[in-house]
């Protein structure tokens, strides 16, 4: 038990500031008053306490091929089976590997990461590696799992079925890589197997301009589209949607996560941020492909910010953009309460209320505005504690 008194916290949905004493116990929030001094009193003068981050989308198997053909078109790079990632990964040991990626999960955990939806390729073994690498850290790999047989073209229905059912037994969803190397019959049968069961059907969309415009010839429905109509749940990058597909987004409570940093690597352009806000689209932000980027989402946080303000010459609130890394998705998503509990219930506890499990964040308060704070002003030498339900876990000195 420990009461973490005199601190700032960013409290509920709305992640508004106030100060006062937040009592922990058995990983749950008990209690968040002034009148409280029970247990452990930890001094927080000086500190702000932030729900821990939810990063939206990454592929931390790629953690070995850090910065790998910098330069090289998104094709070149990631486009399954032959791009140069998974050529480069081809190479690896084994054992490396996942120690690459156990590094990575300690990356995340140094910034503030406490949960993460992972794109895993390599079927079975691919998922297992994962979960090996995360053994015993404080953090909540989220997967979302993939088989080679879904880019076989001459694969039976029957076989990539039972494949995908067997998957889902030991993850948490499947992820694809798009629409371009994926039959719509392969989306069917994902999406069909993933919602009977509460998991996560989610695949890339509209990456890149030239694949909103190739879908919208090829099938007279754009990729983000084509998305929605497939029944898939969670949509990744959108970064050139229709006003059209906005619309579609907001009407069938879609989760968008945003990797804006992913995008400005591949020189692909940046999202609208504004628009998604405009028609109140649940947005997650992810830091993708580890190759590409570090899994820091302060970092992200802080480019989204800046470059969206200089993109569009105007102010963009820093809330808007915390809430994209800690409680956005959770507020408004009963499609997902209703029939994704298995997903909801990792997650939904990452807001500060009392009552909920304790994903937090303590870190030292540089700046009198808490929102900028963690965007603008805080390192990972200044995150203090990082707590993950009955794991608390002390990283730097408050001095
Ligand atoms: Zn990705």
């Amino acid at each position: 038990m420990k009461t973490i008194v005199n601190t700032i916290i960013l409290k509920g949905y709305d992640l508004t500031p106030i100060k006062s004493n937040i009592l922990i116990s058995d990983g749950k929030i008990i209690e968040i008053s002034d009148e409280i001094f029970e247990g452990e009193i930890i001094d927080g003068t000086g500190t702000m306490i932030c729900p821990s981050f939810l990063n939206g989308h990454t592929h931390v198997g790629d953690s070995i091929i850090k910065d790998c053909g910098d330069g090289k078109s998104i094709e070149e790079l990631v486009k399954p089976s032959d791009g140069l990632k998974h050529l480069a990964l081809s190479n690896c040991d084994v054992d490396e590997i996942i120690s690459s990626m156990r590094n990575s999960m300690l990356d995340m955990i140094k910034t503030g990461t406490t949960h993460f939806i992972d794109y895993r390729e390599g079927g079975l073994k691919g998922i297992e590696l994962l979960k090996k690498a995360a053994d015993n850290l404080p953090i909540n790999p989220i997967i979302l799992g993939r088989d080679p047989i879904f880019y076989d073209s001459q694969a039976e229905e029957d076989e990539i079925r039972k494949i995908t059912v067997k998957l889902l037994k030991n993850c948490d969803g499947i992820g694809l890589s798009g629409f371009s190397e994926v039959s719509d019959e392969v989306c069917g049968i994902v999406t069909e197997e993933c919602n009977k069961r509460n998991k996560i059907p989610s695949i890339h969309v509209g990456e890149y301009f030239e694949l909103q415009k190739r879908s919208l010839k090829e099938f007279g429905e754009t990729e983000i589209e084509k998305s929605v109509n497939l029944n898939f749940k969670l949509l990744i990058h959108s970064t050139y949607p229709t006003d059209d597909d906005l619309n579609l987004l907001s009407e069938n409570r879609k989760l968008v996560t945003l990797c804006p940093r992913s995008n400005g690597t591949l020189n692909l352009g940046t999202p609208p941020l504004r628009k998604f806000i405009a028609k109140k689209i649940k947005l997650w932000i992810g830091t993708d492909n580890i190759m590409l980027n570090s899994p820091n989402l302060m970092r992200e946080m802080e480019y989204t910010l800046k470059v969206m303000r200089a993109y569009y010459k105007e102010y963009i609130d820093p809330k808007e953009i915390l809430k994209m890394a800690t409680v956005n998705g959770y507020e408004t998503t009963d499609n997902l309460t209703e029939n994704n509990s298995n997903f909801y219930s990792k997650i939904n506890k990452t807001i500060i209320d009392e009552g909920n499990d304790a994903q937090l964040l303590i870190t030292k308060l540089i700046s009198k505005n808490p929102y900028l704070n963690i965007i603008n002003r805080v390192e990972a030498s200044d995150i203090i504690a990082i707590v993950n339900k009955d794991k608390f876990l002390y990283l730097n000195d408050k001095k």
